[in-house]
């Protein structure tokens, strides 16, 4: 399929425009932040947060776009006469308590697609804004980490592997149970704080996978991270193996399993068990 509108050089130049435009703030962030109320997304919105997604707006705004705006900030909203034709969905900043605690991990996610769904992004950019790493995809195409192509890796025993988990909740007891059996085999576990840009570890090999049954993730958090899963040719599903099929709106959550590959996604998937078999 093609598009007329260039939208890999668009999201690169959102992108740039959030860096420069965010750089004020990471000088300022020992100093008291106002508040600014709570996000779309159930969060406390702060200013980086909505310095970035106006540097996305504008960018999109520039180029003359119409789209529909669905962002973990300021929720749904539309942008010029035919905004049904884009949605832009986007979490301008990921890991904003670690952009925040001056811990070097926080990135832009932003991703195209033709309805508000999951598996109809067409176009993804997750940019880690420390490192400058910036992973790109375009359906059918193949996805990139600044301009090399990636691929998973091919590790498929726990003892070798280094896993991702989200145990960021308060009820952190009602999932134990649901990925004890994991856990008790897993010797590499890891959690950086931006989900986004772990999911992109699976996509390059950095780690094998990431898991998340907390059932709290917001679709606007996984929305590039997918594609460019995708089309490196990891896998993704639900916690049951299911095809991840979801609306794409600040409020839907979503838990899932992101593998390296398929036989350690088989692996992983047979000791997580279901909220069902947990309770
Ligand atoms: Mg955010």
């Amino acid at each position: 399929m093609t598009y007329q509108i260039n939208w890999q050089q668009i999201l690169i130049q959102c992108k740039n425009n959030i860096l420069n435009q965010i750089t004020p703030f990471l000088k300022k962030l020992n100093q008291p932040q106002p508040n600014l109320g709570i996000g779309a997304g159930g969060d406390s919105i702060k200013q980086v947060d909505l310095t970035a997604e106006n540097a996305i707006v504008n960018t999109l705004k520039s180029h003359k776009i119409s789209f529909t705006l669905i962002s973990e900030e300021s929720g749904i909203k539309t942008y010029g006469e035919a905004a049904h034709k884009h949605f832009v969905t986007t979490d301008p900043i990921d890991g904003t308590t670690n952009l925040m605690r001056g811990i070097p991990f926080y990135v832009t996610s932003i991703a195209v697609s033709t309805k508000p769904t999951l598996e109809t992004v067409h176009e993804a950019l997750v940019a880690d804004l420390y490192h400058g790493a910036t992973y790109i995809a375009q359906k059918g195409e193949g996805s990139y980490r600044n301009n090399q192509q990636i691929t998973p890796s091919k590790i498929v025993s726990l003892e070798e592997a280094v896993i991702g988990m989200d145990l960021n909740t308060y009820k952190v007891q009602n999932i134990i149970q649901q990925i004890i059996g994991l856990v008790k085999k897993t010797k590499h576990i890891r959690h950086f704080g931006a989900n986004a840009l772990e999911l992109c570890y699976v996509a390059d090999g950095t780690t094998d996978a990431f898991i998340d049954v907390r059932g709290k993730l917001r679709s606007t958090d996984i929305a590039a991270a997918y594609l460019i899963l995708e089309e490196a040719g990891a896998k993704i599903t639900t916690p049951e193996g299911k095809p991840l099929k979801i609306k794409l709106n600040p409020k839907q959550k979503v838990s899932f399993v992101a593998a390296a590959n398929p036989k350690i996604q088989k692996t992983i998937l047979n000791l997580i068990k279901t909220k069902k078999e947990a309770e």
